[in-house]
């Protein structure tokens, strides 16, 4: 693999940078940081009209068959702005899945909407209940005709109240294995009989849950097989768990950086030139081009038509598990006064390291928890027995 990103790469890199400059202004990130709601349609249609959604896709799909070093530059680009892309994420997973699995009138008639940068897809597999073990959900889908009636519920379904559609994993069969009876599909979210509610989270995110009371759902929103819903589900899980830049530390490390060169002790030198706050900034930096090579690495896999699943796991792993541990050593060497957020003066780097530690907490438990990503690497990279 080339870890340059070449002249193409540069050339993208600066025109993604001063298309966020323009789009993606203080007001824009305030509102996410006090709704927790990380998606802004503004910015998100505006990509669309670039063709940047999903830019690597093959023309006749809507791509602009944007090379891996060009989506690498896009997607560091968007983190050091600090986009908000939950909503772009959860749908281009979800939009890639449909590319492989989907029916051609599905793919005719959710592709061209979504890289427009009209729809928005939630995802709905987690329940109370099943979460790491998402086998095991309990919603139900039975057959009537050429529709399926869905009763049920889901927890966390990020940005529900935004969506136009949620895919849901339901079971069909319960008779069989839990694996076996499985199926998917994609409901449009203002189909009578859905119901959600918000659940705002310590890390300042707002998700969902969701309930489903007799909602019909016409067979053609079936994604895949009848009780060959896990097959998608590998699918699906295979897009989320590839990284998409790992730049959230890089922007942490600039924050901490210009407040170490303001920030002075009680004698007026500024904090820079102790050796504590010296020794984080060269730990961030080396975790961060760890995490940047394994990124790519997973890109890459990805970006030449390869499903990346080990390297998504190993990437996603040390990113989240690096991303907590660095914002909580920056928060030891500040001092008591970096509990203060963004609302307390004097908030140091006006509360952004506050933010990212708890922000960082999350990203240990969705899209597969630390525990699940080390089995996956266990099973399929190392060949280990299973530990569970
Ligand atoms: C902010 C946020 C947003 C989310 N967004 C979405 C979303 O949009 N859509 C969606 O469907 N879900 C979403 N989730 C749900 C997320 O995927 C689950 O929370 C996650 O999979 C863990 O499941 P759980 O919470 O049921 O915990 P559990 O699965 O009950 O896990 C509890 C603990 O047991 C450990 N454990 C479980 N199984 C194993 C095992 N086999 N081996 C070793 N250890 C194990 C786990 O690592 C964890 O430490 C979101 C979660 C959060 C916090």
């Amino acid at each position: 693999m080339d870890f340059n990103t070449g002249e193409r790469g540069e050339l993208f890199r600066r025109e993604v940078r001063e298309f966020f400059a323009e789009h993606l202004t203080d007001e824009v990130r305030q509102r996410v940081r006090e709704t927790g709601t990380v998606h802004d349609w503004k910015l998100h249609r505006a990509l669309g009209e670039k063709g940047w959604l999903a830019a690597s896709w093959p023309v006749e799909y809507g791509g602009q068959e944007r090379e891996a070093s060009e989506m690498a530059a896009f997607y560091e680009e968007a983190a050091l702005a600090g986009a908000p892309f939950d909503g772009l994420l959860t749908t281009l997973i979800i939009a890639n899945t449909i590319r492989h699995v989907g029916s051609d009138e599905q793919k005719r008639e959710i592709i061209p909407p979504i890289l427009r940068g009209e729809v928005l897809v939630a995802l709905g597999y987690s329940e109370p209940g099943s979460g790491s073990d998402v086998a095991s959900v309990r919603m139900r889908a039975v057959r009537d005709g050429d529709e399926w009636v869905i009763d049920g519920e889901k927890v966390f379904t990020t940005l529900a109240h935004e969506s136009q559609y949620v895919i849901l994993l339901t079971r069909t069969d319960p008779e069989v294995s839990k694996h076996a009876g499985l199926t998917m599909f994609l409901v449009p979210l203002d189909l009578p009989g859905i119901e959600i509610r918000p659940i705002h989270t310590l890390g300042g995110e707002r998700t969902n849950s969701t309930f489903y009371a007799g909602v019909r759902v016409h067979d053609r929103w079936r994604v895949g097989e009848v009780n060959g819903g896990w097959d998608v589900m590998g699918v699906a899980l295979t897009f989320e768990r590839t990284v998409t830049g790992g730049k959230e530390t890089v922007r942490l490390l600039e924050r901490f950086v210009e407040w170490a060169r303001e920030a002075t002790d009680a004698d007026g030198r500024p904090r820079l030139e102790e050796a504590p706050v010296r020794e984080a900034i060269a730990r961030t930096a080396i975790r961060n081009e760890v995490s940047y090579l394994l990124a790519q690495r997973a890109n890459w896999v990805a970006a030449s038509g390869g499903l990346p699943g080990v390297e998504g796991s190993q990437s996603r792993l040390f990113y989240t598990t690096r991303f907590q541990r660095t914002a909580s050593e920056l928060m030891d060497v500040i001092g008591p006064e970096a509990v203060l957020d963004h609302n307390a003066e004097g908030a140091p780097a006006s509360g952004h390291i506050e933010h990212a530690h708890r922000h960082s907490q999350v990203g240990t438990i969705y899209g597969g928890t630390s525990e699940i990503q080390r089995g996956i690497i266990a099973r399929r990279g190392l060949k280990l027995p299973s530990a569970r």
